[in-house]
């Protein structure tokens, strides 16, 4: 995060200069502080954020936005290291840092959620009222949404936590905090009504957080992890990041267009 795209980094009068530059576009990564597995970080699903926002940001030409490293992840609190804030808060806090910056002339917001179906409720929510109360434009970046069109050629399996996927991003991004010689793998078995996968026809995106019994059983099978890590190849990481930048980056261009 020593990049100049970075906010926190600038002076104001560069962070001015930046916003005439970026015709006022910011990406805001948003991701979460929560158990993923023995061999992953708490700080997954912000750090693939700031990866992905920070890849964009160089290529575009923009400005990324100090990250929030906290989500709403309450499924999560059977395990050491989680931290949940409540969605009532994390909406209005999210709409302050918009509400900030737009009064100093961003107008285009790229929310980038690094903790996947979780914090889409909440983020849909804020995204609509800055919208609605400020006249600025907001897009989600969801990266399991915007990595449809992915060639997986990697032998991936579905969504899940902590699997092949996050694992494989994180390897690529950050090699030295991950420790895949402690991955255990929990297969995923398909849930006959409910089912929630971006690459799966019958995705039912009616997504609700699990209950802390439901978790334990998660939390003692396999340390927390849904999913195959076994399955997680560095290469198949890059290949998948450098998609998602190049998405990024096509969604920057389609808050550009004036005629949209
Ligand atoms: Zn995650």
């Amino acid at each position: 995060m020593e990049k100049e795209v970075w906010l926190q980094n600038l002076t104001w009068q560069e962070v001015k200069q930046k916003t005439t530059q970026s015709k006022g576009t910011i990406i805001l990564p948003i991701g979460s502080t929560e158990q993923h597995g023995y061999h992953l970080p708490v700080g997954t699903d912000t750090m693939v954020a700031n990866s992905i926002a920070e890849d964009a940001a160089v290529k575009a030409g923009v400005l990324v936005a100090p990250p929030l490293w906290f989500g709403w992840s309450p499924h999560h609190m059977v395990l050491p290291g989680t931290i949940t804030i409540r969605p009532e808060l994390l909406i209005e806090i999210l709409f302050d840092i918009i509400q900030s910056l737009h009064r100093h002339q961003f107008n285009r917001f790229i929310l980038l959620n690094g903790h996947r179906i979780v914090n889409i409720s909440w983020l849909q929510i804020t995204a609509e009222r800055a919208k609605r109360e400020l006249g600025v434009k907001v897009a989600i970046f969801d990266p399991a949404y915007m990595s449809k069109k992915f060639d997986n050629q990697f032998g991936w399996g579905e969504v899940g936590h902590a699997e092949e996927i996050e694992s494989s991003h994180m390897w690529h991004c950050y090699p030295n905090l991950v420790k895949m010689d402690r991955a255990q793998d929990n297969p995923h078995h398909h849930r006959r009504i409910y089912h929630v996968d971006p690459k799966y026809a019958g995705d039912t995106l009616s997504y609700v957080p699990s209950s802390s019994s439901e978790m334990k059983v998660l939390a003692k099978k396999s340390g927390g992890t849904a999913g195959e890590p076994s399955k997680a190849s560095r290469e198949g990481g890059q290949k998948y990041h450098e998609h998602l930048v190049k998405r990024l980056v096509e969604v920057i261009a389609f808050l550009w267009d004036e005629t949209v």
